[in-house]
């Protein structure tokens, strides 16, 4: 006599793999003052660590005097080296535009510096 063996199929439990819930704010770099991630939201790129104020805030006097705005490729390489390249800056003072390096001063103050540096002249400026 031949019994069929039914096998049962238990529901897994636990095995569930948790997806981390924050995989939409991938840290963008890492903060320069602690160490920990720094992270995108609506308007700022913020470090993650509650105790560190670190922030690139994206509309800032800095950047909006010149018609610019820091946009996320510019915070990361911040981040990565410290200074960005900003093309076609606007100038209150002359109207005119021009491309500068947008480098990251921070005093560890509460609100981060920038300052800006020019590319070498190439001979021929009046
Ligand atoms: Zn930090």
């Amino acid at each position: 006599m031949t019994e069929n063996l039914i096998k049962t199929y238990e529901v897994i439990k636990g095995a569930d793999i948790l997806f981390p819930s924050n995989s939409k704010g991938e840290p963008i770099g890492k903060c320069p003052r602690c160490g920990s991630g720094v992270k995108e939201n609506k308007k700022a790129f913020c470090c993650e660590s509650k105790a560190c104020s670190f922030a690139l805030w994206k509309e800032n006097m800095f950047f909006t005097k010149k018609k610019k705005k820091l946009t996320k490729t510019i915070a990361i390489e911040l981040l990565e080296k410290g200074k960005a390249k900003l093309n076609g800056c606007y100038s209150e003072r002359t109207g005119k535009i021009y491309d500068a390096i947008v480098i990251l001063d921070d005093t560890g103050d509460k609100y981060v510096n920038f300052k800006m540096e020019f590319p070498t002249k190439k001979g021929g400026n009046k």
